[in-house]
C-alpha cells in the first residue's frame, strides 16, 4: 500500500481526495438545489393557504348574514304582507348592503317589487331605474321558475352579477309545494366593500401566516374584473410568480393575488444556494490545495528520509574503507616487519594522507550540521591562495598516486594571487572537489588543476574526464544529500554532501561555484574568488 501510494501519489490523490470531493460537492449542490425549490414551494403554498384563509372569511362574512337577513317566512308573499318584510330587514341590516329588496311571484298576483327603505324602516316602490331594472333582471331565473311550476328543493342563496353595477344577493322564497312565490334579495355596497370590508379581510389574516418583519414584503393585491387594481397592501410591481385567486361568492369577477415581493423567498434560495455553493466551492479549493500541500510534504520527507538512510550508509562506508587502510598499515609497522627506511617512509605518508582524508570526511559532516544549524563561521583574511592549494595537494596527491590517476597542475607563473580567504574552509571545498573528480573518473584519465586570475576573480578549475553530469542535474548537484541517479554513481560511495558543502563555502567568501559538463565528457567545475588589488 504504502509502495503504491509511493509510486502514484498523483493517482492516489485523485482516488482518495478529489473524487469523493468531487461526490460530496455534487451531491451537495443537488440537496442545495432540491432545498431551494422546496422552499419556493413552502412560500407559495404559504400565500396560497392565506389567500384560502381571505376567501374562507370573505365567504362566511357575508355568507350567513345574507342568509339571516334574505330567509323570510312564505307567508309574506301569499297574502298582502310584504311590508312585514320590514320586521327582518331592520334586525339584519348589516354594513356592506346598498339597499334590501322583497319581489312577489305569487300566481295571480301582481309581481310587486318593494324596496327596503331604511331612514324610514319601511318597504316602498321605487320608479325605474338602472337598479330596479337590474334587480327585474336578476330575479328573472325565478320569474320562470314560478311561472312553470318548478319545485326547488330548498331556498339556498345565489348571487348575480352580471351587471358589475349591481351585485346582487338573492333568496328564492318557496311555498309549501316548494314553488318558487317570491325572491328576497339585496343590492350589494361595492364602495363599502372596496374601501372597508376588503383592506380588513386581508389585513386581519396577514400575521397568523407571515411573521412581524416578513410581512411588510408581502403584496397583497386586489383587481376587479378590467383588471384594474382596486386595493394593495404595498404599492408595488406585478410579477410574473404571484399567486392568484378568484374572489369566491361575491365579487366572483375579481381576483386577489399575492406575492413576497422585497425579499422573496426562491431569490433568497437562490442567493442562498450560490453563497453556500462558492463557500463550499472555496473550502473544497483550499481542502484540495491543503492536502496537496501535505501530499507534498510527505512525498518529501519520504524522499529525504530515504537519502537520509542513503547518507548513513555510504558515509559509514567512506569512513570505514581510509580507516581499513591506516589500520593495515600500522600493523605492519607495529610488527616491525619493515625493515626497509623507505617503506617506513612510504607506509607513514600513506597513513598520514588517509588521515588528513579522513580528517576531511568528518570535517564535512561537521561543516553540514554547522551550516543546517546557522553556526558555521567563516574567518577571512586576505592572503595567497597558491600555499594554501599546496597545502590541500598533499594529501590528494596520495591518494591520485594510489588510484592511478595523474594529477596535473601548473601553479601559475605570477605569485600572490591575493584573496580574502578562510583557508581551513577553502581547503575544505577545493578537496571536495578533487575527491569527487577522482570518484567520478575511472583510473588513469587525469585530473587537471588550474588556479588563474580572470579580471576580478581569482578561478580555481578543477576539469576531469569521468562520467559527467546530464544537464538536468546540473542545479540539484549542489542540494545536499542529492547524487546523480545512474548506476555509474551508485558504484561510488558518497554522502551528497561535498558539493553544497563547497558552494556554500565559496558563497561566504563572495564567490560562486559553477560547473560545466556532460555525459561521458568530463566535468569542469570552477571556484570563483574575489581578487584583491
Ligand atoms: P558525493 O558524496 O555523492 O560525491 P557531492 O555533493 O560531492 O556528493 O556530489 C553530488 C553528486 O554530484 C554526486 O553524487 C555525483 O552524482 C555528482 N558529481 C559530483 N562531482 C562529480 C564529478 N566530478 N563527475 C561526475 N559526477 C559528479
Amino acid at each position: 500500500m504504502q509502495q503504491f501510494l509511493r509510486r502514484h501519489s498523483n493517482a492516489a490523490f485523485v482516488i482518495l481526495v478529489a473524487l469523493p470531493l468531487a461526490l460530496l460537492l455534487a451531491l451537495q449542490s443537488w440537496w442545495l438545489m432540491k432545498l431551494q425549490q422546496a422552499a419556493v414551494s413552502a412560500d407559495r403554498a404559504t400565500l396560497t393557504n392565506y389567500l384560502d384563509t381571505v376567501m374562507a372569511d370573505l365567504v362566511s362574512d357575508y355568507g350567513p348574514s345574507a342568509d339571516r337577513a334574505l330567509r323570510l317566512p312564505s307567508e309574506l308573499f301569499t297574502g298582502n304582507n310584504l311590508n312585514r318584510a320590514t320586521e327582518t330587514f331592520r334586525r339584519a341590516d348589516f354594513l356592506g348592503v346598498r339597499t334590501f329588496f322583497v319581489r312577489q311571484l305569487t300566481s295571480g298576483q301582481p309581481q310587486t317589487l318593494l324596496f327596503y327603505d331604511r331612514e324610514r324602516g319601511e318597504m316602498e316602490v321605487r320608479p325605474p331605474s338602472a337598479e330596479t331594472r337590474a334587480v327585474i333582471v336578476a330575479c328573472k331565473p325565478y320569474e320562470s321558475f314560478a311561472v312553470k311550476g318548478i319545485e326547488l328543493d330548498r331556498s339556498r342563496l345565489s348571487v348575480e352579477e352580471r351587471d358589475p353595477d349591481h351585485r346582487i344577493v338573492l333568496m328564492p322564497i318557496l311555498g309549501s309545494d316548494s314553488r318558487v312565490i317570491g325572491v328576497a334579495g339585496l343590492v350589494l355596497d361595492e364602495a363599502y366593500f372596496r374601501e372597508s370590508r376588503l383592506p380588513q379581510l386581508v389585513r386581519q389574516s396577514l400575521p397568523r401566516f407571515f411573521p412581524d418583519d416578513m410581512r411588510e414584503n408581502v403584496v397583497v393585491r386586489v383587481l376587479d374584473g378590467r383588471g384594474c387594481t382596486v386595493f394593495e397592501t404595498v404599492p408595488a410591481e406585478r410579477g410574473n410568480d404571484d399567486v392568484t385567486h378568484q374572489l369566491s361568492f361575491v365579487f366572483t369577477d375579481w381576483q386577489i393575488t399575492a406575492a413576497n415581493r422585497f425579499a422573496h423567498p426562491s431569490k433568497i434560495a437562490r442567493a442562498n444556494l450560490w453563497v453556500t455553493l462558492t463557500l463550499s466551492g472555496l473550502a473544497a479549493i483550499v481542502l484540495v490545495a491543503g492536502l496537496g500541500l501535505a501530499l507534498r510534504t510527505t512525498t518529501r520527507e519520504l524522499r529525504l528520509s530515504r537519502m537520509k538512510s542513503d547518507f548513513l550508509a555510504n558515509v559509514s562506508h567512506e569512513l570505514r574503507t581510509p580507516l581499513a587502510s591506516i589500520r593495515v598499515f600500522a600493523e605492519f609497522l607495529k610488527l616491525g616487519r619493515v625493515g626497509d627506511g623507505q617503506k617506513i617512509r612510504e607506509y607513514g605518508t600513506f597513513i598520514d594522507a588517509e588521515s588528513r582524508r579522513l580528517s576531511k570526511l568528518v570535517e564535512n559532516l561537521l561543516d553540514f550540521s554547522r551550516i543546517e544549524s546557522g553556526q558555521k563561521r567563516y574567518v577571512l583574511q586576505p592572503m595567497d591562495l597558491l600555499p594554501v592549494i599546496e597545502e590541500t595537494l598533499v594529501s590528494f596527491r596520495v591518494r591520485a598516486q594510489q588510484s592511478g590517476t595523474p594529477l596535473v597542475y601548473e601553479p601559475p607563473d605570477s605569485p600572490g594571487l591575493n584573496v580574502d580567504l578562510d583557508p581551513e574552509a577553502f581547503s575544505q571545498a577545493l578537496f571536495n572537489l578533487l575527491d569527487n573528480a577522482l570518484k567520478y573518473s575511472p583510473a588513469g584519465l587525469p585530473v587537471e588543476l588550474t588556479v588563474e586570475r580572470q579580471g576580478h576573480e581569482v578561478v580555481v578549475a578543477v576539469r576531469d574526464r569521468g562520467i559527467g553530469i546530464p544537464a538536468d542535474e546540473h542545479a540539484k548537484v549542489f542540494d545536499r544529500f542529492h547524487r546523480v541517479g545512474s548506476s555509474l554513481v551508485h558504484d561510488v560511495k558518497g554522502s551528497g554532501l561535498g558539493l553544497s558543502i563547497a558552494k556554500h563555502i565559496v558563497e561566504a567568501h563572495g564567490g560562486r561555484l559553477t560547473l560545466e559538463s556532460a555525459p561521458g565528457q568530463g566535468s569542469l567545475f570552477r571556484l570563483h574568488l574575489p581578487a584583491l588589488g
